[in-house]
């Protein structure tokens, strides 16, 4: 099957400029160095990483919020780095649609949920009237919200109805793909898991193929059928999300997932946590870049960078204490 997105040699570099000696100098954030992937029409992946290992570039990058350095990003058959923002704009984005984090700033608080909802619906397929009023009314019904909430403004609804505002208007164009960017960290347990049920129940009615970044990994393991774990700019370890979770095999991942506090801790001093932070992306580590970090380094690691391999079907890791 041809992937609905396949992902080659992708990098975005930012430039800084840094002042040594009186000197101004030109460098290079590598906030994705690198990065091969593909994802499946109908599959949920799982982004995971801590804070600055560039999973929100990468999600910039792939939307075309951002120009990528370097690579192809090959959407539904098209290059997308190599078309034009009006291109993108007319004919790919509303295929690719993003739910974001706080449905309280992504919604526009002075307009009504119909408009709301409905502008995508007026700007790509001239809607208008009644015809917009029924359609909006549908997405709704589909998000589990009463018909009554088309003429109210997001302010009169609780987080996890606001949340399902942000997601009838994302899906409201019919996108095959829709990045969950922190679906629920904003609002309460309850909602939580309504949100990630709908979400599910979404997905498999629409057949659409959903990225999820998140920093709660039980999300990420309820909803992904895939997960890639990102280190510095590189997917460090990728593979089904039971794999990934009970038997990962890259030192990162181990130690990522080694910080979840487990139900049965009785005591948080049980928790353990990754030593140290996630270096500058300016100046990465030399070979692997967690060798400054792992508690597993051996002397080849600071000057060659492993490649990954594949450790079993569908699972690679890049780490030189793995054999293929
Ligand atoms: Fe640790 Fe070396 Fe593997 Fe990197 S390559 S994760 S430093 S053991």
């Amino acid at each position: 099957n041809q992937p609905l997105i396949k992902v080659e040699a992708l990098k975005k570099y930012f430039p800084v400029r840094s002042n040594h000696l009186f000197k101004t100098q030109k460098q290079w954030v590598k906030a994705v160095d690198g990065i091969d992937l593909e994802i499946q029409s109908g599959e949920t992946i799982g982004l995971v990483g801590e804070s600055g290992c560039g999973k929100t570039t990468l999600v910039n990058v792939l939307l075309r919020l951002e120009d990528s350095t370097e690579g192809s990003i090959i959407f539904d058959g098209l290059d997308i780095t190599r078309v034009s923002q009006k291109m993108m704009r007319d004919k790919v984005r509303k295929n690719i649609q993003i739910v974001f984090q706080d449905p309280f700033w992504s919604l526009n608080p002075r307009m009504l949920v119909r408009n709301v909802i409905g502008e995508p619906l007026s700007v790509h397929q001239k809607l208008s009237g009644l015809a917009l009023s029924e359609k909006v009314e549908s997405l709704l019904d589909m998000v589990g919200l009463p018909k009554d909430s088309l003429y109210k403004y997001p302010h009169e609804f609780s987080g996890g109805q606001r949340q399902r505002i942000a997601i009838a208007r994302a899906l409201a164009l019919e996108p095959k793909l829709v990045v969950l960017d922190e679906p629920t960290s904003s609002i309460d347990i309850l909602s939580q898991a309504q949100i990630l049920d709908l979400l599910q129940q979404l997905k498999e009615k629409l057949g659409l193929t959903y990225i999820l970044i998140s920093h709660d990994l039980s999300v990420v393991h309820y909803l992904s059928d895939r997960i890639i774990v990102m280190y510095l700019g590189k997917i460090v370890e990728q593979g089904p999300s039971e794999v990934i979770f009970n038997q990962p095999v890259h030192p990162y991942t181990q130690a990522l997932f080694n910080a979840i506090p487990s139900l049965s801790m009785q005591n948080l001093s049980e928790l353990q946590t990754i030593e140290g932070n996630v270096p500058s992306a300016i100046n990465p580590p030399t070979g692997c870049r967690f060798h400054t970090r792992c508690p597993r380094v051996m002397p080849i690691c600071s000057e060659i960078e492993p490649k990954a391999i594949y450790v079993d079907k569908d699972h690679q890791a890049a780490c030189h204490l793995l054999k293929s």
